[in-house]
Parts: C-alpha cells; sequence; structure tokens
C-alpha cells in the first residue's frame, strides 16, 4: 500500500493542488491538511449540515454516518479554542469534538483537552440534579430538589441582604470565569461588590509587571513572525493560551526563530528550546536584568523608541531633579542603574553559567523589534516580588522598541475584543473588604485566598456564598482552613457550587447546582492570541442544532442531560426572583428590550450584542443572508481585525480634543467626547485630570497620540504609583530576592516547586475526562539524583516525606535529572480526594480519604485508592491504575505579596524518606499554625490607610474586574487596616 512518505513531494504537491481546485470548483473552502497524509483536514464548512462520515465500529462494512457539525468554544483551559461538535443526525446526540477550522485563534487545532470534551458530557459521575444537603455540612447526605425551590430560597436569601443593607455579605467566587464580563454585569445590577476571583493564586504576579508598565496587564506575543522568542513557562505545553501559541512558536521556530526557555525543570517546553536556561528559583528577574544591562551598556537598544515612549522626563523629574531633563542625562543615569547586574551577578545568583548568559543575551540582543516574550504564572507566581519577573521581562522588550511590532510584544488589550451587552447596570456603591482589603491597595486582583483567614479574624460574614468553576478547597493553599471556614454557618450563611461535577468542595455546600460542560452553556470569548481580534461564542450545541432544524428552545435546560442549565439563564432566573416586581432597580438589567415586561433570553442577549456591538459581524452575516447570532451559531468565531500594529502611535483626531490641557509629565486631557464605563471592561482606564477631563492621549514630539492607558501615557519605566503608595523603593524594574532565595534557606532545606501543569489536565475541571485520566493522574515528586543520595532515598518510587511549615505530605520520588539539584517540584493537578461519606465525585481519579483532627492539627489518610467501578460507562471496570498522587496544596501555608497580591507558591520544604507507618498521599496540617503565618505574612503589607497619597482605598486608574462607583474608593474614617 502506497504511504505519503512513498510519495516524491512533487507529486504530493500535485496532488494537493488538484484536491484544491475541485474542492473549490465545488464552490467549498479547502483546508490544506497538517501533515503529508491528509489532502484535506477538516470537514468545509459548506457541508456543516449533513457530514458524512464511514463507521469505524462496522468496518469493514461501509456503512455512513450522517452528523450535523455545530461550532462550540472548549473550556477545558482558558485558551477558548474552537471545537465542533458532531451531532450525530439519527440520534440527536454528540458524538464526538474536533477543531472548528474557522476559529481565527486556535485554527482547527486542539490539544488532547478539547476532544476529551465528550468524556466530561457522558461523565457517569455527573451532577443532573439540584442537590440540597440534608445532614451537616461534609455529612455525604443530600436531596434533590427542584429548581423552583432551589432558586426561591437563594433570592429570598440575596433580597434580604440587600434590603437590609448587609449587600457585602453576597459573594460569587469564580475559578475560571470562562466568559467576559457576565457575572459582573449581573453583580453590578444587584448593586453588590461581590466578585471574587481565583486570580490572585493564579497569574496576579506575572499581571502586576505588565500592568505597571503599560497600564494593561497583559502581554500578546506575536510569535509567529519572532526571530527570538524568550518563554518563562512551559508555555509550549501548557502556559496562557498554549495550543493557539504554541502552533505560532511552532511556525515561528520553522521559519528559523530561536527559543530561550527559563525553567528550572527539563518540561516539554525546554526539550523545544534552543536555550534551556534551568535557573534557581526566584532568581529570574536578575539574569533578565543581565540581560537587559548588556543591551543598555552595548548601546544595543532602541534609542529613538526610548526616548519617544518612556517615561524618563517623568523619572528625571521626580527622582532627580538636579539633572536637566534631557535624554542624554537620562541615558547616563540608566548606564548606571543596572550596571551591578553583571552575568557574573546573574550567573551567581541563578546558577547558570555566566558565558551561556552572555551568549543568551546577544541572541536577544540580534532579535531587534522582533523580539517575542511572555512570563505568566511560573516563576511570577511562585516568588515574593514574582511580578518583578514579568516588569524586567518587559524591560527588554521596551529596551529593543520590540512592543507592538510586527514579531513583537503587544499589550493583550489591543488584541482582544469585548463586545457590548444590551443592558450596562451602574457601578455599585460599595467596596468588599473582604476581597479588597485595606492592606494591599495595589493587588492586582482580589486577595481570594486569604478569605478564611478575614473570616477567622471577624472581619465579616457571608450569608450567600456562590462559587463557580471553582474548588477552593483544593486549588488554594491551606485548603483545610478554607474546609473550617465552609462548614461553620455562622462565618457562611449558605454555601452555593455551581458545578458540572463533585468536588472537595461541593461536599461542604448548602446547595450543588448541576451547570453544563462547555458545549452545554452559552459565554463569548475573545482572547491575544496573534495581532489581531476575534470574538467566539461558546453555545450548547444541542440547542444550536435543534435551532437548526426549526425546532426552538427557550431553556437550555430542554437540551442538556438531566435538569443541567446553564449560569446565564440561572443568574436571570435569579434576578428576576430577587426583584419581581421591580422595586429594587435589579429587574430591568434582566428585562427584554424587545419585550418590555419580560424576561431577557438568551438569544436577545446575545443576538443583541452581534448585532450591535462587533464590527462587521452584521455585514459578513447579511452576506450570507443570516442574522448576526444565526452566523455566530453556525460558524463559533468571528474575526473582526487582523493587524492591529502600534495603537499607541495613532494619532488622536484634532476632533477629539478639546479644552486641551497638557500635564507637564505630557499627558494630553480633554473634556470632548464621553468619559468610558469601566465597570466590565477589563482594561484599566487612566484617570481623569482635577477638572474631570478624560486622558485623552500623550504629546510626543509635539503629536497627541493615544499612547498607554497609564497615568503619564507613556510605558512607565518608573512607575510613579508604586512611588506615591508606598513603594518608591521598587519604582523601578528590579530584583526582590524570593522569600525561597538560598540565602533564606536552612542547610537541610530545598525549594519546592509546585506551580507546573501537566499537559494534559487542567486543575480540578478535567478530571471527570476518562482519556485525560489515563494519560496523566499522578505527580511523583521530581529529585535530583545528587539530592535522592543526600537525603536518603533509594529509587524512583520510594516514599518520601516533604514537611513545609505547616505540615507534610508523603508522596513518591521520581528521581531525575531534569530537575536542579537543590529544588524538588511536584505537579499541583493530582491528589483528587473523596470523604468516604460522598459521592463519588471522579471514579478514576479520585482517592477516598479519611479526615481525623487532633491536638496536632489534622490528618488526611487514604481508605481506598482509585480503581475499577461498575456505571453507566463499561470502561470505568477498566481503570487500570489507582495512584493519584498527593494534594499537597492543602500543606501550604498563604503567602500573601505585599505589592501584587499574588501568593507566592513555592515552599522551603526539607524532604527524606517516609517515616514509618507512612502511606502514600497522607497529610498533616496545623492551620492554626497556617493562621500564624498569614500574620507573619500580613506584616510586609503596607495598608492604604498609611501610604495612600489621597485618602482612597487603590489607585482608581488599576484595574478591577468590577469596579465599584468613586465615592466608594474612600477610605472611610476608621476602617478596619488603616
Ligand atoms: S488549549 Fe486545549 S484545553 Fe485549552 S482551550 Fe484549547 S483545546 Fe481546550
Amino acid at each position: 500500500m502506497e504511504t505519503p512518505e512513498d510519495i516524491p513531494l512533487e507529486e504530493l504537491g500535485r496532488r494537493v493542488s488538484a484536491a484544491r481546485a475541485a474542492t473549490e470548483a465545488r464552490g467549498e473552502t479547502f483546508y490544506q491538511g497538517a501533515s503529508r497524509v491528509h489532502l484535506a483536514a477538516f470537514p468545509p464548512r459548506e457541508r456543516w449540515d449533513d457530514w458524512v462520515e464511514l463507521s469505524s465500529r462496522a468496518w469493514p462494512a461501509r456503512e455512513e454516518r450522517h452528523y450535523m457539525l455545530v461550532p462550540t468554544t472548549c473550556f477545558n483551559c482558558e485558551s477558548a479554542c474552537g471545537l465542533l461538535a458532531y451531532v450525530d443526525r439519527q440520534t440527536g446526540q454528540v458524538r464526538k469534538f474536533e477543531g472548528n477550522p474557522e476559529h481565527p485563534g486556535s485554527r482547527g487545532r486542539n490539544c488532547a483537552k478539547g476532544p476529551a470534551t465528550i468524556n466530561q458530557v457522558t461523565d457517569p459521575d455527573r451532577i443532573l440534579y439540584p442537590m440540597k444537603r440534608s445532614g451537616p455540612r461534609g455529612s455525604g447526605r443530600w436531596e434533590r430538589v427542584s429548581w423552583d425551590e432551589a432558586l426561591d430560597a437563594l433570592a429570598a436569601r440575596i433580597r434580604a441582604a440587600i434590603t437590609q443593607n448587609r449587600r457585602n455579605e453576597i459573594m460569587v467566587h469564580l475559578g475560571r470565569p470562562g466568559e467576559d464580563g457576565y457575572t459582573e454585569r449581573v453583580l453590578a445590577s444587584w448593586g453588590v461588590d461581590g466578585h471574587n476571583s481565583h486570580t490572585n493564586v493564579c497569574s496576579s504576579g506575572g499581571r502586576t509587571g505588565f500592568q505597571f508598565w503599560m497600564g494593561i496587564d497583559r502581554p500578546s506575543p506575536d510569535h509567529a513572525h519572532a526571530k527570538v522568542i524568550y518563554l518563562i513557562s512551559a508555555h509550549l505545553e501548557s502556559g496562557h493560551y498554549f495550543n493557539p501559541h504554541a502552533q505560532r512558536i511552532t511556525q515561528a521556530r520553522a521559519n528559523g526563530a530561536k527559543v530561550i526557555v527559563l525553567d528550572t525543570r527539563l518540561s516539554n517546553t525546554a526539550t523545544h528550546a534552543d536555550y534551556w536556561l534551568s535557573p534557581q528559583p526566584g532568581s529570574e528577574a536578575a539574569i533578565n536584568l543581565a540581560v537587559a544591562n548588556h543591551l543598555i551598556q552595548t548601546r544595543g537598544y532602541d534609542r529613538d523608541f526610548v526616548r519617544r515612549w518612556w517615561n524618563w522626563a517623568e523619572y528625571l523629574t521626580q527622582c532627580h531633579p538636579d539633572v536637566p531633563v534631557t535624554f542624554e542625562a537620562f541615558e547616563e543615569i540608566l548606564a548606571g542603574l543596572y550596571a551591578d547586574f553583571t552575568f557574573g551577578f546573574a550567573a551567581a545568583e541563578s546558577g547558570i553559567d555566566a558565558s551561556v548568559l552572555a551568549e543568551v543575551a546577544s541572541v536577544v540582543a540580534g532579535a531587534g523589534s522582533r523580539f517575542a516574550c511572555h512570563s505568566w504564572r511560573s516563576a511570577a507566581a511562585g516568588n515574593l516580588g514574582g511580578w518583578q519577573v514579568s516588569r524586567t521581562l518587559f524591560l527588554i522588550s521596551a529596551l529593543l522598541g520590540a512592543v507592538a511590532t510586527e514579531g513583537g510584544t503587544f499589550p493583550n488589550a489591543w488584541n482582544k475584543f469585548v463586545p457590548r451587552p444590551i443592558h450596562v447596570p451602574p457601578h455599585p456603591g460599595v467596596w468588599q473588604e473582604l476581597s479588597w482589603p485595606l492592606e494591599y491597595p495595589l493587588a492586582q486582583n482580589e486577595m481570594s485566598f486569604l478569605l478564611p483567614h478575614f473570616l477567622k479574624d471577624g472581619r465579616g460574614k457571608l450569608d450567600t456564598y456562590f462559587i463557580r468553576v471553582y474548588n477552593p478547597v483544593w486549588t488554594n493553599p491551606d485548603g483545610l482552613s478554607w474546609m473550617e471556614v465552609l462548614c461553620d454557618e455562622d462565618k457562611v450563611g449558605c454555601f452555593v457550587a455551581l458545578t458540572p461535577t463533585w468536588s472537595e468542595s461541593a461536599w461542604f455546600a448548602d446547595y450543588v447546582l448541576p451547570m453544563g460542560h462547555g458545549s452545554e452553556r452559552h459565554d463569548t470569548h475573545s482572547y491575544e492570541q496573534y495581532d489581531g481580534q476575534w470574538v467566539g461564542f461558546r453555545q450548547p450545541v444541542l440547542r444550536a442544532a435543534r435551532t437548526r432544524l426549526g425546532e426552538p428552545v427557550t431553556d437550555t435546560r430542554q437540551v442538556n442531560p438531566g435538569e443541567v442549565w446553564e449560569e446565564n439563564e440561572f443568574w436571570t432566573e435569579l434576578s428576576w426572583r430577587i426583584d419581581p416586581d421591580g422595586s429594587l432597580g435589579i429587574r430591568q438589567y434582566h428585562e427584554s428590550r424587545a419585550h418590555p415586561g419580560s424576561k431577557l433570553t438568551v438569544d436577545e442577549y446575545y443576538g443583541w450584542m452581534f448585532a450591535n456591538s462587533v464590527p462587521g459581524l452584521p455585514e459578513r452575516a447579511a452576506a450570507e443572508g443570516l442574522s448576526p447570532l444565526e452566523w455566530m451559531r453556525r460558524y463559533g468565531a468571528f474575526e473582526i481585525t487582523r493587524g492591529q500594529g502600534a495603537q499607541h502611535e495613532q494619532e488622536v483626531p484634532a476632533a477629539e480634543l478639546a479644552d486641551l490641557h497638557v500635564s507637564p509629565a505630557g499627558r494630553v486631557y480633554t473634556s470632548a467626547g464621553p468619559a468610558p464605563s469601566a465597570n466590565i471592561v477589563p482594561a484599566g482606564a487612566p484617570a481623569p485630570d482635577e477638572a474631570g477631563r478624560r486622558a485623552a492621549g500623550v504629546m510626543v514630539d509635539g503629536v497627541v497620540r493615544r499612547g498607554f492607558p497609564t497615568p503619564s501615557g507613556r510605558l512607565e519605566f518608573w512607575s510613579s504609583t508604586l512611588a506615591a503608595w508606598g513603594w518608591p523603593e521598587h519604582a523601578l524594574p528590579g530584583y526582590i530576592r524570593s522569600h525561597v532565595h538560598p540565602s533564606r534557606l536552612a542547610a537541610d532545606q530545598v525549594v519546592l516547586l509546585s506551580t507546573f501543569r501537566l499537559p494534559t489536565q487542567i486543575h480540578t475541571r478535567s478530571a471527570n475526562a476518562k482519556w485525560l485520566d489515563e494519560l496523566a493522574h499522578t505527580n511523583p515528586v521530581w529529585i535530583h539524583p545528587a539530592d535522592a543520595a543526600r537525603f536518603g532515598i533509594g529509587r524512583t518510587g520510594d516514599l518520601v516525606r516533604v514537611e513545609t511549615e505547616i505540615g507534610h505530605f508523603v508522596a513518591k520520588a521520581w528521581i531525575t535529572e531534569g530537575i536542579r539539584p537543590g529544588v524538588i517540584a511536584c505537579s499541583h493537578h493530582m491528589g483528587r480526594w473523596r470523604l468516604d461519606a460522598g459521592p463519588r465525585g471522579a471514579g478514576g481519579m479520585m482517592a477516598t480519604v479519611g479526615l481525623r483532627q487532633g491536638d496536632d492539627g489534622w490528618r488526611m489518610e487514604r481508605r481506598a485508592p482509585a480503581g475499577p467501578y461498575s456505571s453507566a460507562d463499561p470502561d470505568s471496570r477498566r481503570i487500570w491504575w489507582n495512584d493519584t498522587g498527593v494534594h499537597q496544596n492543602l500543606t501550604f501555608s498563604v503567602h500573601p505579596d505585599p505589592i501584587s497580591g499574588m501568593h507566592c507558591w513555592h515552599q522551603a520544604v526539607r524532604v527524606g524518606p517516609a517515616a514509618p507507618g507512612d502511606r502514600h498521599g497522607d497529610i498533616a496540617v496545623d492551620t492554626g499554625r497556617a493562621h500564624e503565618v498569614y500574620r507573619q505574612w500580613l506584616r510586609r503589607a503596607r495598608p492604604a490607610g498609611q501610604v495612600s497619597p489621597d485618602g482612597t482605598r487603590r489607585p482608581r486608574w488599576l484595574m478591577r474586574p468590577l469596579k465599584p462607583a468613586a465615592e466608594a474608593f474612600v477610605i472611610p474614617a476608621a476602617g478596619p487596616g488603616t
């Protein structure tokens, strides 16, 4: 049989051309295959109504299967790749998911987790009906209730909290939000500052460094066109937007780009690097500064870009008042600022040879403006001062002028598009101190992981607490402190888990309400994955399929399994029940415009959005005789622009400039035009001037240009915000020694890296996908052979005990040279557990445990490992593994960075052979000690009451997912933490 390898390339090319011509002659789109095997990789969209495949099970008989292909968006990580659901036209059920070639970000490709969505849909352990607790919290006793009963009970509580002015007792805590602003809009409509997120245990450190530079908290590297790609993460396999980015990094590599990876582990990404640097954890900023210093000392930077776009003049004025405000004077100071960051210094900090660092620096210098970089969780999430990792990384981009250039790095807001919704409620007039405490005025996001400690300290209580796509007991550090407060009805009155699956947190809920997976609910998405803007649509695919067949669906529960719902319809229904007659002013934001007095439907909500706030979509849809909503239901994603370019360089039209005021630093203010409403807009907005004029641009060489949304309008090499809010010593990009710096470790301690993902799992969301569980189900501790010998650990597979500052865990060793000596590593994805009294949860991934509390704290012991079991899915009897790893996060205390608010994940630990009686997965935790550690870290903070320059809680220009009204920013006369 002829294989593609047997065919000469020219002949293959000829066949591809012929296939393309034949396909296009039929008026269909030809998708070039990803390999030489396939001439066309994807079904052309013209045939999505009736796509025919041969049944593999019927082979060798040629039995046709007819599918309707319906797009949706993957929800197994934040990349939001396009999926195509193959809806069997005979059974009306989804048979499989593959990539959507019409999606501009993912371009038809997915990682393993995308197609595994089918496992989640057919998961025999999923929750199908609303459940209410019928015994004490955590007893595992539940009764099925109706949606009406649950909604009425919750609406009554929330209505009472609102009318009794206890608005801060309502909180919705999100994991991966999976949507752009819907929940914020709901909370704003209730007048509640109740949005809480997971971001401070995830990406706040990475965001903070970018935010202080450009006023926008995420980078958008144009990997595909880069000459040099510099990654501080395992970005190819598990970084931010990793499939869309990985395919573009691969594209660049094929064109000769060099890839530099800083990763202490030999990750899959590191194996693909041209330069793999395995630094001592926490030294990454020192390496970045050595590279920057090389550019400065060799004059290898883009002088004109630095002169025009850095706020050097403001820096000189404020910090060097005796120096003339000239660029030459600044260059002289700049040359001295980083002179100590030699390759020798960085080598001493990082353990990487100075000659290697010098070689890497010369490669970076050769990139010019085609230098693409990314840093996200990883080092920025691991270390005290980790936010300086991304700030020093962007220093390299800013020196090279590789900002918003082809092959450079963009501010993410320019490569993202957030459509405006039909109703925009006003900013809430209250401030939630449990999420935004005065101690952390510059925190990038909510101080979510401190919530149990704040509740224990009596700073407040929660009447009604929702979690959505979030498992706080499992995800956060110090999860048993979470469990303690979630079991305490005086601290959390009613705990509601909106979830498709059982989890370590849902066990303790009062209501468990079943929500849909990625193919069972609505959302919109837009993420920075290349230099362009797109909007993607997640939708319940069976609803869309039925609609395409002319069978209207008015409620997503009509097509979902059991009584599984979606959040959007749930929030609308709940809001109506909170305010049935509209007297609270809430209902108006959940009411139809087309049919006043009736509920807003998801069709109207998204129909209005696509028709009114996505440029170009109505025209594109009309060209095919479709409404914008019909078009999105059919194709799933729309590209709005490509090639955004350097938006900061755009000249501001004269029509937008009236009553012009130019600050000494060159910031241009105007009273023309409307002030933007920012309560649901993720990008930060600079504050107006004292006369209330809005910031419109920045004066550059006599021309008013758009600039950046920073206070100065320029890239802020020196941050006036950090300087004014109590941290002048860190106002420049710099190096902060980590809490796990070698000088802070005892002789018998090592650093534990706990932040890395596995490519085929995502936190708790993917554990109910059997294919993924078979691929990855455990998390051994990586230990270098030299450390294994030092600590008396004999072989891979031996049990080790890892001691943290509040307890210990017992895991299996993996002895490998893929990790630095002096550092151990353990992925945080594993160690799922269930209480023996509770529901099964995720059968292939959860061990059954017992939890008991003694004088020395909590003990968790394995009662039974995961293993085969009987269910509606015959594959559950075929589970061959029982090692599902250890839940190490339980043994970590909280480490809030005093500036970014990021939890600093890395741990100083002792490691050795397991003690007699230790069993794999055992956990010991002293939550009393955890509370002491929380207090120690709290003392590092500089509260707004002491440092605020203007009596407010937080700089108003900083981003905040749900922004309260201006008056709520003012610190009350005697608030806590002042
Ligand atoms: S990268 Fe994988 S998990 Fe993430 S959205 Fe894409 S297909 Fe889904």
